[in-house]
């Protein structure tokens, strides 16, 4: 009996050491794809092609849903079929949708405001300002505004339902999906027991345990106008960035970015560029479109008020540019040295 156990012990022993053998060190596998209209980069650390490329595979599949389930530019979208019954009471929606729209709920009461999915009639206005060359009226603007506003969200955790008050509201998870989605994809290459990875969607990136024999990831901060702020090493956590270098409209000599202010409907001014590193996607998203809508001082303060979150903003001064760094109980690691 005994010996036939410590036979069983030897063996399970030989066994374990001869699969770390076969594991030997870890590989870095990239792969790049087109996901919710941005270029999508996915590295993954792995003991061998096969686990790596099913891996990200399962990563870019679950982005795919989710775009089916947020997108504002597919008509049929789970999102726009919510939209289309907005003003007819609760509507049973996915688990996904459900939690993006409670998640942006909590940080619309957090910023006052600041970030409020159901800017989506301004943005609308945003786009066809940006055809026409016009600035909307007072009777558009005004119209728009009505529909805006995220205490006209009704939800329902125990039914999972949403109910949009008025018919016309258009939620636009734009400021918000990209850095839910980075999220989740870390979390379907975790759930194959491949830690080490990145998911990046364009500026939203989200990253899991630090390559091998590294203290982190080396992730660019983008600065305004394209420039780079310099690069952080980061492990479990996410980066976004916001602010007007690549979508903005000028109109009758005034610059407005894509990033709307819920209370006037109009595309914001000012020119803030904002970096937040926070500990998951969805929230470096979401906070780094709420800190370019509360500007500078108060966008601190919102920083300030969070744990593990940081921030760098970047702005123009007469011809040159200043920088502010926020740390809220997260220091950034700068690598190579601050720019
Ligand atoms: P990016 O376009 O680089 O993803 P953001 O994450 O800042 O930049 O998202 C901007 C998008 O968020 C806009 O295109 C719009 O769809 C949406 N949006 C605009 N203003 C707001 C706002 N105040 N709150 C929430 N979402 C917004
Ligand atoms: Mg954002």
């Amino acid at each position: 009996m005994e010996t036939s156990r410590l036979l069983f012990a030897v063996l399970m022993m030989l066994a374990l050491l001869s699969g770390c053998a076969a594991r030997g060190p870890l590989e870095r596998f990239e792969s790049k794809r087109v996901c919710m209209g941005v270029q999508t980069r996915i590295v993954i650390y792995a003991p061998e092609r096969t686990a790596a490329d099913a891996a990200a595979n399962a990563a870019y599949d679950r982005i795919a849903d989710l775009e089916g389930i947020m997108s504002d530019y597919r008509p049929g979208s789970e999102l726009m079929r919510l939209c289309g019954r907005a003003g007819e009471g609760p509507v049973a929606v996915s688990p996904d949708l459900f939690e993006v729209l409670r998640i942006s709920r909590g940080l619309s009461r957090d910023t006052h405001g600041a970030f409020d999915v159901t800017v989506g009639p301004a943005v609308a206005l945003w786009r066809e300002a940006r055809k026409s060359g016009k600035l909307p009226g007072p009777a558009e603007r005004a119209r728009a505004m009505s529909l805006v506003g995220w205490e006209q969200v009704r939800l329902d955790e125990r039914a999972r339902t949403v109910a949009l008050s008025r018919p016309g509201m258009r939620l636009d998870l734009g400021g918000i999906g990209k850095g839910y989605a980075a999220q989740r994809a870390v979390e379907e290459i975790r759930a194959r027991g491949l830690a080490r990875c990145l998911v990046a969607l364009a500026g939203d990136i989200v990253v899991g345990e630090s390559p091998p024999g590294r203290e982190g990831w080396e992730v660019e901060i983008a600065g305004g106008q394209g420039r780079s702020a310099g690069a952080v090493l980061l492990a479990n956590a996410a980066v976004s960035t916001s602010g007007d270098t690549e979508q903005f409209v000028e109109l009758e000599g005034r610059r407005y970015s894509h990033i709307m202010d819920p209370r006037t409907g109009l595309g914001i001014e000012g020119g803030l560029s904002a970096t937040v590193i926070a500990p998951r996607g969805e929230l470096a998203d979401a906070l780094s479109t709420a800190v370019c809508v509360l500007g500078r001082e108060e966008g601190e303060r919102l920083v300030r008020a969070r744990r593990a979150v940081a921030a760098v903003m970047e702005w123009k001064s007469g011809p040159g540019v200043e920088r502010r760094v926020v740390e809220s109980g997260r220091a950034l690691r700068w690598a190579g040295g601050r720019r």
